[in-house]
This record gives structure tokens, sequence and C-alpha cells, in this order.
């Protein structure tokens, strides 16, 4: 007879965790299967040199300064019963910029300094800022905005161009889950918790992910890794049980999963949503003393070399260089954290590096790492002066390979399931491509599916 369980979760990134601890608290027994050694998914860790811990995915946690009981990391922390405290997040040390040829503005964790960027740099455009803003703070109808694209929604508030790609950038760049646009729901909810509430950092991801595992396991829940759900098992159109890669069949009344929409979709046999084709690079550059003695002064920089902004790849190129630089120790840590380690990537189609073969990876590798590496001095020259202790790159394909997510997706597919719900009853996709984008969104998008589609509904 197959174990049965009342929940199993497919995925211990962000929404997994979440939505485990969401629902141990109100079922005896929830499961939550991982391909990999470790948690985390698209936001995991690992070690090199010494010991040594890095950080595979973060630059940064949105939503820090949401206070609000029902939203972000308010709604987070209530949910899940976890002190806010617990997750050591700490602001940034310097401001952080957004580039493009034509100018550029700043930001940080007080929405005045963005506010008197734009003044500076776009007087007439004020006001329109502020009538966002505040309307940013109680959203219009989710569906409405759903259907309409961000640059309409932009263009609500804004007459000029270039503030509204200088604007765009970020958003896309944390948010930006297929190429073209994206629609203004995702859109204002990444630009809310990104300029509104700031951003923070823990000391590293795996103190909240050890944080999210003892919560889950103190409620009684079970972790399974180095456990891949090679099948989704249905009987007549509704959700039974998973079947392992190792041949072991397990049971349960519902299924929530984070592996993606056309991901889940392909493991039940099916044809589900579309994985796109936007994926990422990024170069990882350590150094034994701190950033900002190197003239490293922004927290995030984020900066578009192309002559307009689009969130698409130009013709005949695989690549857009839409660069986002991360100074991990560029926060207020009393203590040192992991690495004293930059990171600078661009955007890539994921498809192209999946079929090269060993020699033209390599060669491909080396040609980003170099000017990912260019771009980066060429900004902050100080970092030449010290010798470079680690670096590596992350590819596409570094993505597929721990976390399965196709083409090597890292906002999900180009679809949304906005409520979760997929065509076999009891199953339900939890994190990105339930709009849940980042840390924060994977961590909500757990906790409402978990809220909605399974405690509420019964399922
Ligand atoms: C380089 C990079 C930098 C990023 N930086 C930031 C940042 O600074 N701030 C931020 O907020 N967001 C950042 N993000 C985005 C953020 O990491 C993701 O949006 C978020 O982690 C998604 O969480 P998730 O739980 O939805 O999915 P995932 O993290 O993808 O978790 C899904 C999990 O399911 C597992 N899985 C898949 N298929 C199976 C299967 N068949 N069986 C068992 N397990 C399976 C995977 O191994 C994975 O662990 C970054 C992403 C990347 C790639």
């Amino acid at each position: 007879m197959a174990e049965r369980y009342d929940t199993i979760i497919i995925g211990a990134g962000f929404a997994g965790l979440s939505a485990g601890i969401r629902l141990a608290q109100f079922q005896k027994r929830v499961l939550i299967l991982e391909s990999h050694k470790l948690p985390g998914g698209l936001n995991s860790y690992y070690y090199r040199g010494k010991g040594q811990l890095y950080n595979s995915g973060l630059h940064t946690v949105t939503n820090f300064n949401a206070k609000n009981r029902r939203w972000g990391f308010g709604l987070i922390c209530r949910n899940l019963g976890i002190d806010s405290g617990e997750f050591r997040l700490v602001p940034p040390k310097h401001p952080s910029a957004l580039q493009i040829p034509q100018g550029e503005l700043l930001f940080g964790n007080d929405p005045e300094l963005l506010r008197a960027s734009i003044a500076r740099e776009f007087s007439s455009q004020v006001d329109g800022f502020d009538r966002f803003c505040a309307d940013l703070k109680s959203p219009r109808d989710p569906a409405v905005l759903q259907r309409a694209g961000s640059r309409e929604l932009l263009g609500e508030y804004f007459t000029e161009p270039r503030l509204m790609d200088l604007l765009e950038l970020p958003v896309y760049i944390y948010g930006g889950y297929r190429e073209g646009q994206i629609d203004a729901a995702t859109f204002s909810t990444v630009f809310r918790s990104i300029f509104l509430e700031g951003c923070g950092s823990p000391p590293d991801i795996k103190h909240v992910l050890d944080l999210l595992i003892a919560r889950f396991k103190d409620l009684g829940g079970e972790l399974k890794t180095r456990r891949r759900v090679a099948q989704i098992v249905t009987d007549g159109g509704r959700f039974r049980g998973v079947e392992l890669a190792d041949g072991t069949v397990l049971e349960a009344d519902a299924c929530l999963s984070s592996a993606g929409l056309a991901e889940t979709g392909q493991l039940a046999g099916q044809v589900w949503g579309d994985s796109g084709d936007l994926s990422v690079f990024e170069t990882v550059v350590a150094m034994d003393r701190p950033l900002d003695e190197l003239g490293v002064d922004r927290t995030l920089l984020m900066v578009s070399l192309e002559p307009e902004f689009h969130w698409r790849a130009p013709e005949g190129r695989q690549e857009y260089f839409h660069l986002t630089l991360a100074a991990s120790d560029n926060y207020a840590f009393s203590e040192r954290p992991t690495a004293h380690h930059l990171k600078i990537g661009c955007f890539q189609k994921g498809s192209l590096w999946l079929g090269l073969d060993e020699e033209t990876y390599r060669q491909e590798k080396l040609r980003l790492e170099e000017k990912m590496l260019a771009e980066l001095t060429a900004r902050f020259p100080g970092l030449l002066d010290e010798p470079v202790t680690h670096h590596e790159s992350l590819t596409p394909k570094t993505v597929v390979d721990y976390t399965s997510h196709l083409n090597g997706g890292i906002y999900g597919g180009c679809v949304k399931s906005f409520d979760g719900g997929t065509p076999v009853g009891g199953l339900f996709v939890i994190g990105n491509d339930q709009a849940g984008i980042g840390i924060m969104g994977a961590l909500t998008s757990g906790v409402i599916v978990a809220n909605y589609k399974v405690v509420l509904a019964g399922n």
C-alpha cells in the first residue's frame, strides 16, 4: 500500500517551504519532496574553498519595511508564526542606482531618495510619481491589472519615456518573467516591493532556509531531499499521488507544485503554460576586503547598456545587456557576512545554452565572464587594486541542472496561473508560476495558495 499524506509539496524552495509551514499548522501529514541535496531552489547556497559559504542567488530581499499584516513580509511572518526579527534582515549601507545611457536615478529604502532624484532629472514627472505611489498602496482590481501591460499602466502617470525606461529596468530585472511586456499587476507588486517597501539582506540565505525548515519540522512536517518526483498520478482528472524517480509511489489528498506550470504539466503527462526562454548569466567575484573600501559605493546597480529599454534580446543576439550588480556585503551587517563578494549578471536566451558541446559552452562562458568583469571594473576601478580570491559563473545550464526549470527560467514561465489552479483537481502551482516572483513573492504564494486552495477549500 502506498504511503498516504494530507498534502504533498513538490520543491523545497521558498514557495514550497512556506506552503509546508502553513499546511503543517492545520494538517497532520505534510510532505515536501525536493530533488536536490540542499533546499532553496533558485535561491540556495554552496561552499567553496575552505568551507566559505556563497549564496547562489541572493542579491536582496524586498518588502523590508512592510509592516502591514495583510501584505508582504508582515503577511508572511503572521501566517508562518515566525517573528520578523528571526529573519535577521538588515538594510543597505549605500544607495542603489538605475542607469540607462541617458541618465541615472538613485534609490534606497526611503522612497524620498527616488522622488528627489526624479525631481532633479524629470521635474515635470513628480506629480505623476506621487499619484502612482499613492495608487500602489491601495491597488486596483488585480484582475483588471493582469490584463494590462506595464507600459500602459505607467502611461497613466508619466509622459517621459526615458523615465518609464528607468522605472521599468529594475522591475524587469527582478521579475521580467517573459520577453516583451509583463502584466501590470505583477509590475505593480514588484515596484511596490522594491521601491516603497525597500530592500534588506539576511547574513546569508542559509540562515533563512534553516529558519523555515526548523519551523516546518517543529510543526511535524516531513522534508525529504534527493527525492525527485518523476510522475504525477491522476485519477479521473483529480490528483492521486506521485511516483518518485526510484519508483516509490506516495498518495495524498492534494499537491502543491513549485516545479513550474509547464514542468508540472509535463509531470502529469499534459501540456500546460509556456516555459518561455528567459534566463540569466551571472558572475560572482570575491575579495578579501570589504567592497566599499574598494570604492563600491552602491548596494544594487541596474544598468541598461541598450540604447532603448526593451525586455528582449535584439535580433541575432542571445543576450540582452541589462546588467544587475549586487554588492553582497554592502548591507549594515554587524558581523562579517559570507564572503566579500559582488555579483554581476545579464539576461540570456536560456535554450541557446542547453545544446552546446563542452568546448563551445566553455568558450561562451569565458566570453561573457570577461564582458561582465570588464563592465564591473569600468564602474568600480578600485576593484582592480585587490586580488580576486574566487570567481565563477552561473549559466542557464546551471539553473536547469539545479532547479529543473525548463530553459533555465528564473521567474517562471510566460503564462501565470494567478489563482494557482491547474486542469487537475487537487493539484495547484505555487511560487513563480502563480506570479509569486522573488523570495518574498514565492513565500507569499505558498501561504496564499495553501490558505485558499487547501485549508479553506477543504482540498
Ligand atoms: C541568480 C538569481 C538571483 C536571484 N536573486 C534574487 C534576489 O536577490 N531577490 C529575490 O527576491 N529573488 C531573487 N531571485 C528569484 C528567486 O530566487 C525566485 O523567484 C524564487 O526563489 C522562486 O522560488 P520558488 O519556490 O517559486 O521556486 P524554486 O526556487 O525554483 O523552487 C522549486 C524547487 O522545486 C524543486 N523541484 C523541481 N522539480 C522537482 C521534481 N520533479 N521533484 C522534486 N523537486 C523538484 C527544485 O529543485 C527547486 O528546489 C533570483 C534568482 C536567480 C536565479
